[in-house]
């Protein structure tokens, strides 16, 4: 028995002595299957050829990645809050050194997520830690791959994790797609890890918005206006992306508001 991990997405399956047929995140029109159509990789295979890459990114704050790059190359974050850890998206792999190392800073209180793309080995990482909750909006359970009794699903519009930790769902990407509230982050000011909800562009101070980045499905006028509006109610200075490369480390409210208006009025 194996765990089958879709090449192109990095989604965790459950166990099975064959590959799955197919895998329903690639399929869906916000993904898309590679040039050699469905692919599939075991977990076991990744063991010796891959490994986490972890960097300290401010007081408090860890990304942990996978090296060398694996599906769409994500990195989580680990928040250090003053009353536990969080890990905020996933990765396709947990080694036992970072197994380790996150162990020895206190383990994690739970683990939640901008949105299903990133859940790939969630069940790995709740397990190897001792069974953390896996945190997820109700309205994305059905784009879980691989069932796992760890799962706690919650309801709504926001969510407390830990004091100073909240989650808010501003969906658009996903009807879960959810953005973190971290206020202890760039030193005091707040910080937002934002996944892809929020996408953080390439041109420096610019964010954007999207049913779909991949195939370039934009989202309607009234949801970009509904989004930014909810971010707007929230207290950051800083954006953590889904990506290493994806941040914006000042002024990143205004960021998320003048990208907004330029995008309604494009769509004008
Ligand atoms: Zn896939
Ligand atoms: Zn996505």
């Amino acid at each position: 028995m194996t765990t089958w991990i879709c090449k192109t997405c990095a989604a965790h399956f459950p166990d099975s002595v064959s590959p799955p047929a197919h895998c329903p995140i690639c399929e869906d029109e916000r993904q898309y299957l590679g040039p050699n159509g469905q692919e599939w990789v075991a977990r076991d295979a990744i063991e010796t050829t891959h490994a986490n890459d972890w960097r300290e990114l401010e007081p408090g704050l860890a990304g942990v990645g996978v090296t060398p790059g694996l599906g769409i190359g994500q990195r989580a974050l680990l928040i250090q809050a003053t009353e536990g850890n969080v890990l905020w998206d996933c990765v396709p792999m947990l080694d036992d050194a970072t197994a380790e190392r996150i162990k020895a800073l206190g383990g994690l209180k739970a683990i939640c997520f901008s949105h299903p793309h990133f859940y790939t080995g969630m069940a790995e990482w709740s397990a190897k830690l001792g069974n953390v909750p896996i945190l997820l909006p109700e309205a994305d359970l059905a784009h879980v791959m691989c069932q796992t009794d760890n799962i706690v699903p919650w309801s709504g519009d926001h969510h407390e994790v830990l004091p100073g930790v909240t989650i808010h769902r501003l969906a658009g990407h996903f009807e879960g797609s959810s953005v973190l509230e971290w206020s202890h982050g760039a030193n005091g000011k707040g910080a937002l890890m934002v996944g892809d909800t929020i996408q953080v562009a390439p041109a420096a101070g610019w964010v954007s918005f999207m049913r779909s980045y991949p195939n370039m499905i934009p989202l309607p006028a009234r949801e970009v206006r509904r989004i930014a509006d909810r971010a707007a109610t929230l207290r950051f200075d800083r954006i953590y992306g889904g990506w290493w490369d994806r941040v914006i480390l000042a002024d990143a409210k205004a960021a998320v508001a003048r990208s907004a208006d330029r995008y309604i009025k494009a769509l004008d």
